[in-house]
C-alpha cells in the first residue's frame, strides 16, 4: 500500500518534470532570436537594406548610399561607407 505522502511526492516530481519539459520546448521554438533575422519592412512600411560593411539592416530612408562600380550600396553610417569604399 502506498502512503499518501509518497503519492504526493511522486505527484510533485511529475509536475516538476512536466514543467521542465515544457520550458525546454518553449526555449527550442524559434521566436527568441528576433535580432538576428532581418525584418522585411519597418513599422513605417519601408524596405530594409543591409549594410555590406557591418551587416546591419537599416531602413532604406535612413541609409547612406554609395555607388561602387555601378552597384548601389546602403550603409548605416558614414564610417561604414568610408571603410567599405576604402576596402573595395
Ligand atoms: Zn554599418
Amino acid at each position: 500500500m502506498v502512503k499518501p505522502m509518497i503519492r504526493l511526492l511522486i505527484f510533485c516530481l511529475l509536475v516538476f518534470f512536466v514543467y521542465k519539459i515544457f520550458r525546454a520546448l518553449l526555449r527550442s521554438l524559434p521566436h527568441g532570436q528576433g535580432n538576428s533575422l532581418p525584418p522585411e519592412k519597418t513599422q513605417r512600411g519601408e524596405d530594409m537594406v543591409q549594410d555590406p560593411q557591418c551587416g546591419t539592416y537599416v531602413p532604406r530612408g535612413d541609409a547612406l548610399t554609395a555607388s561602387v562600380r555601378g552597384q548601389r550600396h546602403h550603409f548605416c553610417s558614414a564610417k561604414c561607407r568610408d571603410d567599405f569604399l576604402r576596402s573595395s
